[in-house]
């Protein structure tokens, strides 16, 4: 029963910051945006509220604290995220793999060049 963490923008947010693009159970993760530093909960969301649009985080800035748990309210740096296995470090709730898997959405993949 809680309530949506302070600070997480997007559309039709839930107490866990599913929002309206990414609602399945595990969709529970929200992130902050290097280039505005508030927490969005996709990157969709973002795109309709923000004005501007996404910086990605460098390799170099990934030990930065930006990954919420919206089950918990931890907060996650990007490193620790990646290697979380899909589940929430601090209470264990799962997360949805799929998230990992656009990951590049929201930080820079390291060792790739020449792409757009
Ligand atoms: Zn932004
Ligand atoms: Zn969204
Ligand atoms: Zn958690």
């Amino acid at each position: 029963m809680a309530l949506t963490p302070p600070g997480v923008r997007g559309l039709n947010l839930d107490s866990q910051t599913r929002c309206q693009h990414y609602h399945g159970p595990t969709d529970i993760v929200a992130i902050k945006m290097k280039c505005c530093g508030l927490y969005y909960a996709c990157k969709d969301c973002h795109e309709a509220l923000a004005d501007h649009s996404i910086t990605v985080w460098p390799e170099s800035e990934w030990n930065q604290q930006a990954v919420l748990c919206g089950a918990c309210g931890a907060i996650l740096s990007i490193l620790q995220y990646m290697h979380s296995d899909s589940r929430c470090p601090a209470c264990g709730a799962p997360f949805n793999p799929k998230c990992l898997s656009h990951y590049f959405f929201y930080f820079q993949i390291p060792q790739v060049s020449g792409q757009r």
